[in-house]
């Protein structure tokens, strides 16, 4: 009996022994797996160039870091052409808070593919491919879900300024050599396109595109476009694509030129009293691309029954809204920012059918700073796009 039950005894601690020894083992190789997997991430990370902004008020300079390895869902990019967004100008210029420098902006990028992670199936290498102003999102959240990601619940990420979602770093922007995004968030453009022109299509374009689609702008409809800058003269362009009948508003009287070649039907000056009055409750819808202080009242009674104004626009100070002229013929304001990733590719091949790409300005990257004090006096028609080649 009493041998019998040391015999088990040492069997059970044979038996404990060994399983004590398998999972310290297995742990162990868990780290040792780890640690190649890191050290390999680490050796097939990404070298780039890039232009950043050190500090806000000094000029931007020469930047070089790594972008992350290419994951299995990852498209590697060389970055050929980047626009430049008022965006880039306030965070470089540290005129919004908590910019992270340095700052590497640029959120309006093409470039050709260099390479893919083995997940890969939308892209190859070779191809043509364009990222714009958000890089990832929750994807799980209902909107994530419905490919709403600019709308994530947690807040999409974006393509500069932003912390990575693995934590690993903040995310660094187009005015770079390559960039590594996830294919989700890469998108394809038609060769026919003048490339270099497509790139402020991943902003300026699906910014304005997306509330003028999801307004229901067709044929028939009367549009005014309010403010004609790097977002205005795309939101000319989409509207006239839709088939609306598209007046410009502005209050410089050398726009009119501009207007009537971008396509718009009509002009008006908005400092024009007697034309304002005759208009009033005249447009379904008015996309308002104002982004300095204004009075939202009079864009609002120009629109008729049930007229929406869409803001892209978006001022320093809070506007005031008169509720007044708000009820009347029961207008509605409505806000947007960007779009999701599958109404981002059909922007893209509505540009393609309809043969449309923004009115740019090429740019080396040394002469950026040159180009933030001409985009803030308004100089540029209409958008500025760097030629990476130049880094
Ligand atoms: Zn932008
Ligand atoms: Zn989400």
């Amino acid at each position: 009996m009493l041998f019998s039950s040391i015999h088990l005894l040492n069997t059970v601690r044979i038996v404990l022994k060994k399983i004590h020894r398998e999972r310290f083992l297995e742990s162990r190789l868990v780290d040792v797996e780890k640690e190649f997997y890191f050290s390999q991430k680490i050796k097939t990370m990404i070298p780039a160039k890039a232009y950043a902004a050190y500090q806000p008020d000094q000029p931007l300079k020469p930047f070089e870091f790594n972008r992350r390895a290419v994951g299995p869902h990852d498209i590697q990019i060389e970055i050929k052409y980047c626009g430049v967004c008022h965006s880039d100008l306030h965070r470089a210029r540290g005129e919004w808070k908590g910019t992270d420098y340095p700052l590497v902006p640029g959120h309006e990028i093409v470039g050709i593919v260099l390479s893919v992670g083995s997940h890969v199936s939308k892209f190859k290498k070779g191809d043509l491919a364009a990222v714009g102003v958000i890089v990832d999102s929750c994807r799980e959240c209902a909107n994530c879900r419905q490919e709403m990601e600019n709308y994530c619940v947690e807040g999409p990420t974006g393509t500069y300024n932003v912390k990575e979602r693995d934590g690993s770093g903040i995310t660094r922007g187009g005015y770079s050599s390559q960039i590594v995004t996830d294919q989700r968030f890469v998108y394809h453009f038609s060769d026919k396109l003048d490339m270099k022109a497509v790139a402020p299509l991943l902003c300026a374009g699906i910014t304005t595109y997306s509330p003028l689609k999801y307004a229901g702008v067709k044929k028939g409809m009367k549009v005014g476009v309010a403010g004609l800058g790097g977002l205005g003269h795309m939101g000319v362009k989409f509207a006239v694509a839709f088939g609306a009948e598209v007046t410009l508003i502005s209050h410089t009287p050398s726009k009119e030129q501009d207007a009537k070649r971008l396509g718009a039907h009509h002009f008006l000056l908005s400092s024009d009293t007697d034309q304002m009055k005759k208009h009033e409750s005249y447009f379904d819808i008015i996309l308002n691309a104002i982004s300095a202080q204004h009075d939202y009242k009079k864009y609002l009674d120009l629109l008729a029954l049930n007229g929406k104004m869409l803001l892209v626009g978006l001022p320093p100070e809070n506007p005031k809204v008169d509720p007044f002229a708000l009820i009347k013929n029961r207008r509605t304001i409505m806000g947007s920012m960007i779009g999701g990733t599958t109404e981002t590719q059909e922007m893209l091949d509505f540009c393609a059918e309809h043969n449309i790409v923004s009115d740019i300005e090429l740019i080396p990257i040394q002469k950026i700073d040159e180009a933030y004090d001409r985009m803030v006096k308004g100089d540029v028609r209409y958008r500025f796009v760097i030629d990476m080649s130049t880094l």
